[in-house]
């Protein structure tokens, strides 16, 4: 059985909450392989060493996102860019457009769901100088944009990658609708 990962870096969770909700066929899915670490829906801490297919969500915003990404790299036959963060940089890499200060600022004092003693965290992992797509420090193997992916396109493209029929996508832009 195959063994598929879903890497969480700087992102929303979306992307993986939209693997999750691919309907029926998330069940035809698991009859051909193993969800065997996702830090969103399993209690895993560190991805197992051997995996067939990872996919990873988010953009690189700090040293973990980082540490994290080349852990993955290393440990996965296939890495697959999901989600338009992790193929641009997308919402994270707007946060390019503040200051570190400013974000601190506005993530645990500005927002009404913060604790009310709006102490920023000295624990927080540094961030990068700026954000990076995921394919800007590592090689991917494939990219899925959208944000989050089109549940026709994943539908399409999860079980091709399962069977190593890829090259029999349709090349159609998800912008094209
Ligand atoms: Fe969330 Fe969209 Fe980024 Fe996916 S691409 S992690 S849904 S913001």
């Amino acid at each position: 059985m195959m063994k598929i990962a879903i890497e969480e870096l700087a992102g929303c969770s979306g992307c993986t909450i939209a693997v999750l909700d691919l309907h029926e066929v998330i069940l035809d899915i698991l009859n051909e392989a193993e969800i065997v670490y996702s830090p969103v829906i399993m209690d895993v801490k560190e991805p197992p060493d051997e995996i067939d297919i990872a996919f990873v969500t988010g953009a690189v915003r700090n040293e973990e996102n980082m540490e994290r990404l080349k852990n993955i790299r290393k440990k996965a036959k296939t890495l697959v860019a999901l989600g338009t963060c992790a193929c641009y940089g997308g919402i994270s890499g707007l946060s390019m457009l503040s200051s570190n200060e400013e974000i601190f600022n506005t993530v645990y004092r500005g927002v009404d769901t913060v604790k009310e003693d709006g102490v920023i965290p000295t624990d927080v992992p540094p961030f990068t100088y700026r954000a990076f797509a995921v394919g800007d420090l590592v090689k991917m193997d494939y990219y899925i944009t959208g944000c989050p992916p089109k549940e026709q396109y994943l539908k399409q493209i999860i079980p091709a990658l399962l069977k190593g029929d890829i090259a029999e996508l349709s090349r159609k832009s998800v912008c094209s609708e």
